[in-house]
């Protein structure tokens, strides 16, 4: 289970995420919607820590963090919440001068001193997942964005994260290429991971959310089914933001 409790981020005197409670199943996908600035980047980025939100807390099923004004949180603590955690991100930011395999292998044998034999064999069974093992050598430069991305994917569930988050994931890719891309993600919620996306997708979002949290000025509005969400919203608010989603 992912649980946010009481989630605030501040920068400076700019509060950009209040009182945030969120509570996520394992298996379940999650889209967060919402205006442009509305903190959905940064909440995803409160999840894996990359920001550290000034109060509340983080659990990822056992560990937990707890943020408070003036705490500071050990990065023993940090580290092994981010380590359950994978990051997709709308412009795909695959090492340049390494070829796919290379990418999906990389924090395997860096960060998790995997021996490179086997961190090659789950590289390879991850791009075969994506449709990407064709492209194992080929260099980053030499792919599409779908393709790209799609590496991206392979290497952010390389080393098993208990929650995969995506920011955007579609966002930079022309409509053919990110059918690519929503078709994998697909498949990956089919399958049973855990995924929380920002998206403006309604396509990718209709195709792999069961839930929809609606973000509006850094606050919750409204969360539930998405099919709910889409076809029956209750807040004027999410009515009128949805309509602008395509
Ligand atoms: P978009 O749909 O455009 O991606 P978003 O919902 O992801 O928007 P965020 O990127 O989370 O929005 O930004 C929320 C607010 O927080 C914005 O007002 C932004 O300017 C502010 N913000 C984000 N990061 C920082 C930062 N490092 N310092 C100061 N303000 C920030
Ligand atoms: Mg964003």
């Amino acid at each position: 289970m992912i649980e946010l409790s009481n989630i605030e981020k501040r920068f400076g005197t700019t509060t950009v995420l209040s009182s945030v409670d969120l509570v996520m199943a394992e298996g379940s996908v999650t889209a967060l919607i919402g205006p442009s600035g509305a903190g959905k980047s940064t909440l995803l980025r409160c999840i894996n820590l990359l920001e550290q939100p000034t109060s509340g807390t983080v659990r990822l099923g056992e560990a937990s963090v707890t943020f408070e004004p003036g705490k500071r949180v050990p990065a023993a603590e940090i580290l092994a919440l981010r380590r359950q955690t994978g990051m997709v991100f709308q412009n795909f930011q695959l090492f340049p001068h390494r070829n796919a395999v290379d990418n999906v292998m990389e924090g395997l044998v860096t960060v998790l001193g995997w021996p490179r034999e086997r961190a090659k064999a789950r590289a390879m069974e991850l791009l075969e997942k994506v449709g990407m093992a064709e492209k194992a050598e080929a260099w980053p430069s030499t792919l599409s964005g779908g393709q790209q991305q799609r590496v991206a994917i392979a290497r952010a569930l390389a080393p098993s994260p208990r929650i995969l988050l995506c920011d955007e994931p579609t966002s930079a890719l022309d409509p053919e290429l990110s059918d690519e891309v929503v078709e994998v993600l697909g498949q990956l919620a089919r399958e049973g991971t855990t995924m929380v996306m920002a998206t403006h997708d309604l396509r990718l979002a209709l195709r792999t959310a069961g839930e929809v949290v609606v973000v509006d000025g850094g606050h919750v509005i409204e969360k539930g089914p998405s099919r709910q969400i889409f076809t029956d919203p209750q807040r004027e608010r999410t009515k009128r933001f949805v309509t602008t989603l395509t």
